[in-house]
Order: structure tokens, then C-alpha cells, then sequence
């Protein structure tokens, strides 16, 4: 195949050199040659496949590479799906009605998947790839097609989709990077990718690649760009690209339990976004102090119950044991949005991000919070806890929860529960309302923690999940810029902690700039970790004119003039 380029909006950066293995499963072919037999064996031949595909699900679970709880989440997930009464009857009842098996299969799995693609969630949206990878399953055993076997070194995957069970069981060892038309930030597939480090680019128009299986492919996961088949120089070029990085990775990656501390002696604390205690080994080996933010409603998704106060209380207490004495902050439950929970019956909204979401339920559904309130200051006798409430709007909300957590510690005391009677209780700065309202809030939490990705859907009043208004989207916008700062003044003259949580604490542009506005702790993906900590090093903290930042009126200015720092900073 001759020299081709390919573009895509990058996921998950860094570059990567390979060889393409283009996973294209030619259903359509295998359909054709498929002889139909009469209703009852139609019907026997598809509960055959149901059984096989689940047998090969149940073998993963247990005899697969190591897999995160999450991993393990996904492949459960699937197995329900196997099992569903409505899913199988749907299939059953095209074969009585004349269809053949692949074609009864392949119209359950669109009406269910339309259902899902209708939601408005960009969460639930995802699922209806989910029950395409499920449908898939079931037609590879019903066809007798192979199951992908993705060997060699080096890869770069290239695929319509990858199920999230086949990235699970991809090494890391051998796959370099994933190129996927499908999935989006928060499809699952995209989630585990990211989890095991691949180069990853989504929204790529992949046909252009069919026939490269076996091509050499350069990925640029900082630019978007894959170029397959690349010129004799531009390999030459390319591999001198991965050196630099290379090296500078290892460099980063051997500072990374250093400090960040500036070149005049300020000190920021770099700590992790988590979503399960699994991740804490990763967070540590990237030089995270402790955890900036534990986004609980994992332990809630994907369950059919709610977590009991056993079942949360193990969570948390793993969390800050791994965390060995640093800080935690643990959120409450953040569900609603773009994120939901079987386990909760949350009526479908117009405007789901401006509705029922976090505090709002959980003021609402006072017992439910009132478990998560024990379960963690329960768990604060096994390190040192901070609780954060998001979507903050006003001094009532924060009585109200901060009333809350003091009657589970009074319970907990009458009950001769221990507990850390210091436990921090704090609130996610992330709505207009907390900005304006930020010296009051301040009296009455202990920290704040700036919540960007909410911070700057809310002050530009765009979607954060919506690609049309996407150009707005960007924390260097001076709106945001601004209101970053009056959070992080109003904070700092009560003396509280601030922090920031958000995707901009994980910019190593932006370190410089919180560094200026005086922010004690940035967190982020740990994978980013080492590279921001190298940032803060070297610079001061006084490099910044803020009142000169702070009268941009553009984002290109505020990103020009960060540029230009690092480019001195680097030289
Ligand atoms: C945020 O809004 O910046 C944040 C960290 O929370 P989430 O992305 O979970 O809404
Ligand atoms: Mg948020």
C-alpha cells in the first residue's frame, strides 16, 4: 500500500512506531455463505452460539492477563447482556417469524442498539457499542469465525471498533498504539486504552487503511496524525521523533518521585485522579502524593444495587491504606450528567448537565447519602481523608451536606466506631455560582478543589460533550482564566487549601500560570504526572505577570504567552 495519512482527534498523546494490524472482520461475507436451515435449527444453532460466546467471556475472566476491576466490570457487563431476557427473546422471535439466525441477531442488535444511540448521555450513547461488540460475539461463534488473534510486536491496532474485551486482553508489551473510527473520551474501550498507556486517536476515517494490515505506521498521538507507509526519511525522521521522547520520558519518568518544587522553592503537591484503588500503584510509580480525586460513582455505575456501607467502606479504606499517610480526597457521589447508574431510577432529562446531578441528589436521597457520609469517615481511621461534595451552588448546599457528615461522625461516636476526628471536609469549585460565591463558601470547608472540565462547560455555556461547539471549550479562554483566579484569591485570603482536579491541572502549559494564582495542589491522570511536576521545576513562581495574564481578552493571547515561558524556560 502506497504512502497514506490519516487523521484523528487524539485521546491519549505520545508517539508510537509499528506495524499496522488492521482489524476489519468481514461479516458480510461470512453471512452470505451461511445455509439456513428450518425455525427449530435455527433456533438450536443460535442457543449453541449464545453459550459458546459466553463460555469465551467466562474464560477471559479467568484465565486472561491480570484485568482491573474495571476491565472485569466491562466483561460482566457483556455477560449480563448474553443473559438478557428481552435480547434473547428478540433474537428467538425473528427465527420464528422465518428470519435466519445472523439475521435475527443482526436485528436485535440494531433495534437495541438505535435505543441506545437515541439517549441523550453521552455515557448511555456509548453503550450501543457495547451491544454491537455482544452481537458480533455471538455471530463469530454462530459463523465459525475466528476469533482475533492479535500477535507480534509493535502494533499499531487500526479498527472500526475494538471490543472492550479484546483491548483488555491487549498487551502492553505488543500494541504501541489504537486507531478506532468509533468511541469517543468516554466509551469504555477508549477508557481501558487509556489505562494501558496506547497512543490513542479516535474519529479516524479508517478505510483509507484497508489493505495495510502488515504496513509499517508512524503515530503522532500529540498531533492526531498516522501516517502509514511512510518514506525512507520520514521513518529516519520519525525515529529520531521517538528518541527525543523516548528519552525524555525516561528522564521525566526517573524525576517523577522528586518534588515539584520551582526554582525559587515553592512547592506544589502533585496528586492523582483515580476511579478505583487499582490505579494506586500507577498513581505512586508517577510520583503522585496521594489522591486529588477519587470519582466514587464508579463504585456505583454498572451495578444493579447500591454499594452498602460494607462494600464502600472497603473501597475507601483500600484507597487510603495504598495512599500510605498522603492526602485523599474523596468524592461524594457526582452521578447525573453524562454519567448514570443502573442501581438509581433518574427520570431522562432535557438538559440532564443543568438538572439532577450530584449534591442535588444526594440531598434528595438523604440515606443513600447519609451511608456514603459513615462509609468514609469509617474508613478515615486507615489514613488521611478529605471529603469533597461537587457541584457546589449555594451556602445552604454546604450546611446542609457538612449537617450530614457531623450526624454520621456523631452515629459513628455513639456507636464506639473509631474514626479520624480531623477528617477534611471540602466542595469542587466548579459552577459560575461558586465562583461569585467563593469568599463565602470559603468560611465553611476546609478546601477548595477547582473543577475545570465543569468550570468551563458552565462559564461558556457549552456541552462538554458536544464536538459542534467544541472551539469554545477551553480553560485558557479569559473567562475561565478569570474565574479560576477569583476562585483560588477567594480561597487563598480565607486561608483555606486549593487545588485543582479538572484537565487543565494536568497541562503542563498551565502549571506555571497555577502556580502564579497561588493553587497548593494540582491532580490529574497520573500518566501526565511526571511531565507537569518537570514543568514547575523550572520556573519560578513569580514568572508569571498575572495582571497581565488576567487582561487578555483572547485564549490564543493566554496560550501565546504560556508558550513563550516554556520556550525560555527550555532554551
Ligand atoms: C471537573 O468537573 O473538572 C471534574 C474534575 O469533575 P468531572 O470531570 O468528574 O465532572
Ligand atoms: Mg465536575
Amino acid at each position: 500500500m502506497g504512502r497514506t495519512v490519516l487523521k484523528g482527534t487524539p485521546v491519549c498523546g505520545g508517539v508510537a512506531m509499528g506495524v499496522v494490524r488492521y482489524l476489519d472482520v468481514d461479516y458480510d461475507s461470512f453471512i452470505k455463505e451461511y445455509k439456513k436451515t428450518d425455525k427449530d435449527g435455527e433456533l438450536a444453532r443460535f442457543v449453541l452460539a449464545l453459550k459458546n460466546a459466553k463460555a469465551d467471556l467466562d474464560e477471559i475472566l479467568s484465565e486472561g492477563e491480570k484485568l482491573s476491576s474495571e476491565e472485569e466490570d466491562i466483561i460482566d457487563m457483556h455477560l449480563m447482556l448474553l443473559d438478557d431476557a428481552g435480547f434473547i427473546e428478540a433474537i428467538k422471535r425473528g427465527i420464528k417469524e422465518g428470519l435466519s439466525c445472523p439475521t435475527s441477531i443482526r436485528k436485535a442488535v440494531t433495534d437495541l442498539k438505535n435505543m441506545f444511540a437515541a439517549m441523550d448521555d453521552e455515557y448511555l450513547r456509548d453503550r450501543a457499542n457495547d451491544v454491537e461488540d455482544v452481537g458480533n460475539r455471538v455471530l463469530r461463534k454462530l459463523l465459525g469465525m475466528p476469533e482475533t488473534k492479535v500477535e507480534g510486536e509493535n502494533l499499531v491496532i487500526v479498527a472500526r471498533d475494538v471490543e472492550p474485551a479484546l483491548m483488555a486482553g491487549f498487551s502492553e508489551g505488543k500494541v504501541k498504539a489504537v486507531i478506532l473510527e468509533n468511541g469517543s473520551k468516554t466509551s469504555h474501550s477508549v477508557i481501558i486504552a487509556k489505562a494501558k498507556g496506547f497512543v490513542t486517536l479516535v474519529g479516524v476515517d479508517i478505510s483509507k487503511a484497508s489493505g495495510s494490515d502488515g504496513c509499517a505506521a508512524l503515530v503522532d498521538g500529540k498531533e492526531g496524525s498516522v501516517v502509514i507507509s511512510p518514506e525512507k526519511g520520514e521513518e529516519d525522521a520519525f525515529t529520531k521523533k521517538c528518541e527525543e521522547y523516548n528519552k525524555e520520558a525516561g528522564y521525566l519518568a526517573e524525576r517523577a518521585g522528586d518534588p515539584a518544587v520551582s526554582l525559587d522553592g515553592r512547592r506544589i503537591k502533585i496528586a492523582a485522579n483515580v476511579a478505583s484503588p487499582d490505579e494506586m500503584d500507577k498513581a505512586a510509580k508517577m510520583g503522585c502524593e496521594g489522591v486529588g480525586l477519587y470519582r466514587t460513582e464508579f463504585l456505583f455505575m454498572d451495578s444493579d444495587v447500591l454499594p452498602d456501607e460494607e462494600k464502600q467502606t472497603a473501597a475507601y479504606r483500600e484507597l487510603l491504606e495504598k495512599a500510605g499517610g498522603n492526602l485523599c480526597i474523596i468524592r461524594t457521589l457526582d452521578i447525573g450528567g453524562d454519567k448514570k447508574c443502573r442501581c438509581l431510577d433518574i427520570m431522562p432529562e432535557e438538559n440532564p448537565f443543568l438538572g439532577y446531578r450530584a449534591i442535588r441528589i444526594c440531598l434528595d436521597k438523604k440515606d443513600m447519602f447519609k451511608t456514603q457520609l459513615r462509609s468514609l469517615v469509617r474508613a478515615s481511621a486507615y489514613g488521611k481523608l478529605g471529603i469533597m461534595i461537587p457541584m457546589i451552588d449555594t451556602v445552604a448546599e454546604i450546611k446542609e451536606a457538612k449537617a450530614l457528615f457531623e450526624a454520621a461522625k456523631s452515629e459513628l461516636r455513639s456507636e464506639g466506631v473509631s474514626f479520624d476526628e480531623e477528617v477534611l471536609f471540602g466542595i469542587m469549585t466548579e459552577t459560575p455560582a461558586s465562583v461569585m460565591m467563593a469568599a463565602d463558601f470559603a468560611k465553611y470547608v476546609d478546601f477548595f478543589s477547582i473543577g475545570t472540565n465543569d468550570l468551563v462547560q458552565y462559564t461558556m455555556a457549552v456541552d462538554r460533550g458536544n464536538g459542534l461547539v467544541a472551539y469554545l471549550y477551553d480553560y485558557f479562554d479569559p473567562a475561565v482564566v478569570r474565574a479560576v483566579y477569583a476562585i483560588a484569591k477567594a480561597g487563598r485570603d480565607a486561608g483555606i487549601m486549593v487545588g485543582m482536579c479538572g484537565e487543565m491541572a494536568g497541562d503542563a502549559l498551565a502549571a506555571p500560570l497555577l502556580m502564579a494564582m497561588g493553587l497548593d495542589e494540582l491532580s490529574m491522570s497520573p500518566s501526565v504526572a511526571p511531565e507537569v511536576k518537570e514543568a514547575i521545576r523550572t520556573c519560578r513562581s513569580d514568572d508569571v505577570d498575572l495582571e497581565k495574564v488576567l487582561s487578555f481578552e483572547t485564549a490564543e493571547e493566554v496560550r501565546g504567552y504560556l508558550e513563550g515561558l516554556l520556550n525560555k524556560s527550555t532554551c
